[in-house]
């Protein structure tokens, strides 16, 4: 018989010490949770598989952290840090997610999510129960492109999780790396016109891929700076920045 989870229990989720779903902590970014002190919890594995991602140890690795050490880390960080980012890997793939999400509300933490959008009905859910409270959401490709580059067929699942978000208007960003092989002028052009379509009202943030990193895909160098964002003529704020 399945053992019963504690997830009433105030500290402690021994129930999920048999995995150890974490690849890492970073315990202290500024730059991964806009205006806000944070750490990052790495989770391991991945339902895409992107050419160009730089995390392949993440993303094929074996997880080191379980979830009680990761609360007892967070539990130290209390007053010293504002929020959370959950990220990997793809965070919302794993089954028990949201029982580590409600442990860290209880902390007071505000809680980040970077995705690749594979999962709307999670979204929703967490974001209906109020667990999570802001999305960093990957933009990868237009349907036409999008297998070739993620290797997976989650576009649809992608356009959900967007339109989503956007009917709600959370609070969200979404973001692209972009690399001269994959995506042209045009596709970037056609992206931009699905954000106007769904009323995105956030910044498009379009991040150049970082040259000299080994990838899923061992891709070769993206040409730099091979955009001409006047000439895309944006009804929406897009940005570049460098790579998160
Ligand atoms: S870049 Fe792609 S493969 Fe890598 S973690 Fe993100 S979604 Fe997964």
């Amino acid at each position: 018989m399945e053992k019963k989870e504690s997830i009433n229990n105030a500290n402690t989720l021994q129930s999920l010490d048999v995995v150890k779903p974490i690849y890492n902590i970073t315990p202290f970014t500024l730059l991964d949770y806009p205006d806000r002190a944070a750490c990052i919890l790495w989770f391991a594995g991945c339902n895409m598989r992107c050419v160009y991602c730089y995390n392949p140890d993440i993303v094929f690795g074996k997880g080191k952290i379980s979830f009680d050490e990761t609360l007892n880390f967070l539990n130290k960080r209390k007053g010293l840090l504002d929020g959370v980012v959950l990220s990997g890997g793809e965070c919302t793939s794993h089954k028990r997610i949201q029982e580590l999400l409600i442990k860290v509300k209880e902390l007071g933490f505000l809680v980040k999510v970077d995705t690749n959008g594979s999962h709307p009905e999670k979204l929703k859910n967490f974001i209906e129960t109020k667990l999570i409270d802001y999305i960093a959401l990957d933009f990868k490709a237009m349907q036409n492109k999008y297998f070739e580059i993620t290797k997976s067929n989650l576009f649809n699942d992608f356009l959900k999780s967007l339109k989503y978000l956007s009917e709600i208007n959370f609070p969200f960003e979404v973001r692209t790396t972009v690399h001269s092989d994959l995506h042209s002028n045009k596709d970037i052009e056609q992206m931009i016109n699905i954000l106007e379509e769904v009323n995105y009202k956030g910044t498009y943030y379009l991040q150049y891929y970082r040259n000299d990193s080994e990838t899923i895909g061992n891709i070769k160098n993206s040409e730099t700076n091979y955009f001409n964002l006047n000439e895309l003529k944006p009804n929406i704020n897009v940005q570049f920045r460098n790579y998160i």
